[in-house]
């Protein structure tokens, strides 16, 4: 059945982008002398490469993906906290990111990140009150008296850390794990950002606490109009979680699309081996996930595969897959995938055409 042939563009709908990013890049340039290089040169690690995201407001994006493929880095560089080597970046249409404290204070009003481990992302010295207290000065200003205490009410009741004063005087040691990505949320929101960037917010705590810490982030999405940005490797969580889910596979975005599409229907092979790596209690013990290598490594991010960079684990693999890096074909409904299954174009001469096309192949389409 044919489909549109126009590639999928991102936030196309009513709502304003919050944030996008354009054709992202970052490269770490490595030391001469390194351990395991060799040759002359300069060389770099390709962390992330060309990476297009749209953050829309009061809804959530997932980018899902192994560790290493980038997605982490890519949540440093919406941050501002890591220079991007490529790319541009703008919140709510203008140019974002400028130099200086003044531009990165001006960012972080906007755009607040939320690191994995709560544990760590609190200072164990300092009281509840004192965090949030200098975060609430540094965003609005000299709060005193009566209007900080309202303010510090708020932003825990923000939370569900209630009543107030029973968490206010606590040092990070005499909460939950939950409790303290609570604290680290009601931190990010002292700034009244647009945006939040969520880094793998559940994956350090307990399973009883992750469902309720999810519920808060998409209770605050919808009551505060949040774009969200939720960075995962559970792709089982960005179905129930996000609106859009997006896969990222060594630096590079393979495949994205609604959230239901993505883990019901998954269209690149990479994605399909994330989904059966995840646990799954309908799927019967034993049962074989696919041709796929699940212990394979992911590659060396130094000196990347050519072509498309999953092709030495892919269990569909071509020729022109070994040197042709793929472009992005429409399936439809703004789902696309980076996968050459997907071109309807004869595959020209020396090429294997060793794969078979996936069931419901779509019509060839570019971007
Ligand atoms: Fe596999 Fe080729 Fe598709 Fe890459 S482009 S995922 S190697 S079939």
């Amino acid at each position: 059945m044919s489909r549109p042939s126009q590639p999928a563009p991102a936030g196309t709908a009513s709502p304003p982008a919050a944030l996008e990013a354009v054709q992202l890049v970052k490269h770490y340039p490595v030391r001469r002398g390194a351990r395991g290089l060799t040759g002359r040169g300069r060389q770099a690690v390709h962390a992330v490469d060309g990476i297009d995201l749209t953050l829309t407001a009061g809804q959530v994006t997932a980018l899902v993906g192994e560790s290493g493929s980038g997605k982490s880095t890519v949540a440093r560089l919406l941050a501002g906290l890591e220079e991007v080597t490529g790319g541009t970046v703008r919140v709510a249409g203008a140019p974002a990111l400028g130099r200086g404290r003044r531009a990165f204070r001006r960012h972080c009003a906007q755009v607040q990140l939320i690191l994995q481990d709560p544990f760590a992302s609190l200072n164990p010295v300092h009281t509840v009150r004192y965090t949030l207290t200098r975060a609430l000065r540094i965003h609005r200003g000299p709060l005193r008296g009566a209007e900080l205490e309202a303010a510090l009410d708020e932003l825990l009741t923000q939370v569900h850390l209630t009543p107030a004063p029973r968490y206010l005087d606590a040092h990070p040691h005499e909460l939950s794990g939950g409790q303290r990505q609570r604290v680290a949320v009601a931190r990010a929101l002292a700034a009244g950002p647009a945006v939040l960037l969520a880094d793998e917010p559940v994956s350090m705590l307990d399973v009883s606490i992750r469902l309720g810490v999810l519920n808060l982030l998409r209770d605050l999405k919808e009551r505060l109009g949040l774009a969200v940005l939720y960075i995962t490797h559970d792709i089982a969580s960005a179905r129930y979680f996000a609106t859009t889910t997006s896969v990222m596979y060594a630096g590079r975005m393979v495949e994205s699309g609604d959230s239901e599409t993505v883990t019901q229907q998954p269209a690149h092979p990479y994605t399909r081996l994330l989904i059966a790596s995840a646990p799954d209690p309908d799927r019967a013990a034993g049962a074989d996930p696919g041709e796929d290598d699940r212990s394979a490594e992911p590659p060396s991010l130094l000196s990347p595969p050519a072509g498309c960079r999953f092709h030495p684990r892919c269990p569909a693999a071509m020729e022109r897959c070994r040197t042709e890096l793929p472009h992005r074909f429409d399936l439809g409904d703004g789902h696309w995938a980076a996968c050459w299954l997907y071109d309807d174009r004869p595959v020209r001469a020396g090429a294997t055409g060793d794969a078979a096309a996936p069931a419901g192949r779509t019509t060839e389409t570019t971007t």
